[in-house]
């Protein structure tokens, strides 16, 4: 008898938009859908989601997933969810609405009292017990405002029906019919609010930041059980079995499982990550002490340099300042012109996170003079991405015994190949590109198989990745260098903007 399980339904929740895919035996694509996601912008330096938006666009991508693939919700073996982390949001148990839009990762209105909580010196505190730098970046400081602004706006609000969650939370809690409120600790350990090496809510920090503990989700291994579809839903009972973080599910697909192993993903923003094995890593640079990820046996961990805006700046050139009309335009564009013209862009639109974490960082372009053309500014914001990227690596560098040597890379941003050979040229190493790109998706659908049993061995999973081109350093390598100084000193000139 065949066995009737042929796939597993990988849901990728990012910060512009969501997709379902469905992966076979092989690891291989074998269906998906997408759909953007509206970014809400109510204020400068703020963003937010709708919750419910996320929760019906996903149901959609699913559903057309589904039927152009032919295949019925009885031949999934297991959902993994990876999803945009930090993201978080409040809602009402009882009827399941949120009380207010999501406050997106990138959304800076925090920054003022994590200027108070650093006066106060409880940054030291924070990075001791979860391992991150004091930043509006983090989920925490967002709970905070969004109970401040249902105790101010809703005051007849029932504090005992609000619960609390990350995005996977969100769509774990909808996808089970209200029955498990929980997340998993690559999620948790981007709160704030976690304990590293507990692995579980830190009641110090809860009461600093004065959020009652019932609000929060259970804490389970990134692999492991978080119960199944209601079964009125898709008309089978799925068990969802892995849930991680956008940037740790593709530190997973990597094949990163051993300290030392390292990649970069390019999307909304940019994150390195390297593996650090079953210690903690603690940084001298100011990168981030994270969870990689966790099984009920055992947990890795993993140091982190977080860019916030790089595939983000792309957008913003399209939907902002229209000067491009997709995102791909931008490659033929930079390759009009030899070099950016002096022209060097901070991609600083939502501060500076690794390694200068200067919140109130804004993005600038300085150098224009009145030859420049909008090749030139197209150029100059890829470059900067890759200069990002570059700071970071040095950054890695200074904090391990062994040079980066090579960087996998994966995420949208990294289908621009001339973004990847400047990337190469600037980093002086080769810059290895998978087939697969959705390298979120893949590590999610990865831990969901290993954990359901669906595919027997990981290594194997990893040995069948297909890297699609490896970019050497070229010819404008010594170029890129001597740029990429100058971009160093444009950074400087952005940070400490606004107060
Ligand atoms: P996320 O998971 O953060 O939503 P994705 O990995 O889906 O991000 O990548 C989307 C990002 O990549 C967008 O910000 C988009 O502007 C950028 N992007 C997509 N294609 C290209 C391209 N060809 N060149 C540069 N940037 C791109």
């Amino acid at each position: 008898m065949t066995n009737p399980k042929q796939y597993i339904l990988s849901l990728d929740l990012g910060t512009t938009g969501n997709r379902a895919i469905l992966f076979n035996r092989d690891g291989q694509i074998a269906g998906q859908a997408y759909k953007e996601l509206t970014q809400y912008y109510p204020q400068p330096g703020w963003l937010e989601h709708d919750a419910l938006e996320i929760w019906q666009d996903i149901l959609s991508c699913i559903e057309k997933a589904l039927q152009t693939t032919g295949t019925s919700a009885s031949e999934i073996a297991a959902i993994g969810l990876t999803v945009q982390r930090e993201t978080c949001l409040l809602w009402d148990k009882t009827t399941g609405k949120p009380l207010h839009k999501a406050i997106v990762w990138q959304d800076r209105r925090t920054a003022p009292l994590c200027r108070q909580l650093r006066r106060a010196g409880k940054d030291q505190l924070i990075l001791d017990r979860t391992g991150l730098v004091l930043d509006a970046y983090f989920s925490a400081t967002k709970l905070v405002w969004l109970l401040d602004w249902v105790k101010q706006n809703r005051p007849q609000t029932n504090l005992n029906n609000v619960i609390a969650g990350t995005v996977d939370t969100w769509l774990l809690w909808n996808l089970t019919g209200g029955k498990v409120h929980a997340t998993d600790s690559s999620n948790a350990s981007r709160t704030m609010l976690m304990n590293l090496e507990h692995g579980d809510w830190d009641s110090d920090l809860l009461e600093l930041f004065d959020i009652p503990s019932h609000l929060m989700p259970e804490i389970r291994p990134s692999m492991g059980s978080f119960g199944t579809t209601d079964s009125e839903m898709f008309g089978a009972e799925i068990p969802i079995t892995a849930i991680f973080g956008d940037q740790q599910a593709s530190l997973f697909a990597h094949g990163c499982d051993r300290p030392g192993l390292l990649k970069c993903t390019y999307g909304t923003g940019c994150f390195l990550i390297v593996q650090a094995g079953r210690d903690i890593p603690r940084s001298s640079d100011r990168l981030l002490s994270t969870v990689a990820w966790t099984t009920a046996e055992r947990a890795n961990y993993a140091l982190e340099g977080a860019m916030f805006t790089t595939g983000a700046c792309i957008q913003w050139l399209r939907d902002g300042l229209q000067l491009i009309s997709s995102a791909a335009e931008t490659e033929p564009l930079a390759r009009q012109v030899k070099d950016s013209n002096g022209v060097y862009f901070v991609p600083a639109l939502s501060g500076l996170g690794a390694p200068h974490w200067d919140m109130s960082a804004r993005a600038s372009f300085q150098g224009i003079t009145g030859g420049v053309k909008r090749e030139h500014i197209v150029r100059a914001v890829l470059e900067s991405i890759a200069y990002q990227v570059k700071e970071v690596v040095e950054a890695m560098n200074r904090d391990s015994d062994m040079a980066v040597a090579r960087l996998k890379v994966d995420g949208g941003a990294s289908k621009n190949d001339f973004l990847m050979q400047f990337q190469a040229d600037v980093l002086g190493v080769p810059v290895e590109r998978p087939t697969i790109l959705d390298a979120t998706a893949q590590g999610a659908a990865f831990g969901a198989g290993l954990a359901s049993g669906f595919y027997p061995d990981y290594r194997e999973l990893i040995a069948k990745r297909q890297i699609d081109r490896v970019f050497k350093p070229g010819d404008g390598a010594s170029q890129a260098l001597e740029h990429y100084r100058v971009w160093q000193k444009a950074v400087e000139r952005a940070k400490g903007w606004v107060d």
